[in-house]
């Protein structure tokens, strides 16, 4: 029988070894043997399902794997080194020069980089659409357009784009509907339930929880993970079974920080709300948010992140950043400690101010991960640094 979240999150794990372990053991092993000639035969010709070298399956990223496929109902997927690295194979193995993209324009960063840098030269375009007019879409398909690639909520927008009106646009054409659920985790929404096919995780964020180790995943519709997966083995951008270890153990507790991060945030952005040093607050589950219905339709809650224009732009945002005591000034999220960003002139300073804009992206604009300090502390210094500018 199919359990809760909190529990499958929990007591999804390997069997135990013959030590009887209650906690799951590292398996620091690059590769596995095998009894004879025969079986080793058949394990490579994949009439056996067993651990051959770590850089196709080891027994630590398996557990993550069948844990993530648990959460995020899926039937299968893969573990990456990096976020990246899982979202640039969900490309390179499925796509082929003259394949056509169209994606929500606020990305992280390198994905972006990916798009404009070299898709362009191996000839997939990329056409964009803006998070808050998903209607567009439909207009921007061409006979080509083999993927349609979101983030929701957006990084650092939060704009909150309608995944069951892109889950039936992209069922309609017949277009793989990709879903990088990183700013979500699966606790918080599950894509696959809006039609989603892919779904894709920075790991590194708020599944490891605690700004310890990278780690990337790819889950969904077995067909394409089986194409995905040559790709993945070939080019070696496995995790390393520690980092698969840490992060397993980190989705244990999932749920429980999760409940406490968007408590945090929802308190922060409610105590912004009317600060007479900014111009607006914006989180998914406060009702001022322009796609609050949609929010409360596809997340359990708001998340971790809260962003806020101060007023006074560049020189009032970087001032923001130097009267903070507590908090982090770091480019990371999703982490126990509270981080402040000032994105201008950090995590997209790269953007043009034009770029920028069309993403969401002020100059004023600061975005807070909420982290699990006592909300009282995190609400102190925010407030004694606005109240200095
Ligand atoms: C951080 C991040 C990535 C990249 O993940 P890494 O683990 O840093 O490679 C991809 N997408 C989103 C939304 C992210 O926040």
């Amino acid at each position: 029988m199919k359990k809760h979240f909190e529990t499958e999150a929990i007591r999804t794990q390997l069997d135990q070894s013959q030590f009887s372990e209650h906690s799951v053991p590292l398996y620091l092993t690059s590769s596995f043997v095998f009894e004879d000639a025969e079986e080793m035969r058949a394990s490579f010709a994949d009439e056996l399902d067993r651990n051959i070298y770590t850089r196709f399956t080891n027994p630590n990223n398996q557990e993550l794997i069948d844990k993530m496929c648990v959460l995020e109902q899926s039937d299968d997927g893969l573990a990456f080194s990096s976020g990246m690295a899982a979202v640039f194979a969900s490309f390179a193995a499925l796509l082929k020069s003259g394949d056509h993209i169209i994606s929500a324009r606020a990305i992280f960063g390198s994905t972006h980089a990916l798009f404009t840098k070299y898709f362009t030269r191996w000839n997939i375009p990329t056409t964009y659409f803006d998070s808050d007019k998903p209607q567009e879409i439909e207009k921007l398909i061409q006979p080509n357009t083999k993927m349609i690639y979101i983030e929701t909520p957006t990084n650092p927008g939060l704009d909150i784009i309608d995944m069951e009106y892109l889950g039936k646009i992209a069922k309609k054409h017949n277009i793989i509907l990709v879903v990088d659920n990183c700013f979500a985790t699966p606790y918080l929404q599950q894509p696959v339930k809006f039609g989603a096919d892919l779904i894709i995780h920075s790991a590194t964020k708020l599944i490891d929880g605690q700004g310890r180790v990278l780690g990337g995943i790819i889950v969904g519709r077995k067909d394409l993970i089986d194409e995905i997966r040559p790709f993945f083995r070939n080019t070696g951008s496995a995790l390393s079974p520690f980092n698969a270890w840490v992060l397993s153990k980190s989705l244990e507790t999932l749920a429980v920080r999760l409940d406490r991060h968007c408590e945090n945030a929802l308190s922060i952005a409610q105590s912004l709300e009317g600060n007479i040093k900014i111009n607006w607050v914006k989180y998914p589950f406060l009702e001022s948010h322009p796609q609050y219905e949609i929010a409360k339709k596809q997340m359990l809650k708001g998340g971790n992140i809260v962003t806020f224009e101060i007023k006074g732009g560049i020189k009032a945002g970087q001032a923001f950043l130097n009267q903070i005591k507590m908090c982090s000034l770091s480019a990371n999220l999703g982490d126990t400690r509270t981080i402040v960003t000032h994105p201008t002139t950090s995590t997209h300073s790269k953007l043009s101010p034009d770029e920028r804009e069309r993403v969401g992206i002020s100059d004023g604009l600061i975005r807070l991960s909420i982290g699990l300090e006592n909300i009282q502390d995190i609400k102190e210094d925010i407030e004694q640094a606005l109240a200095k500018i």
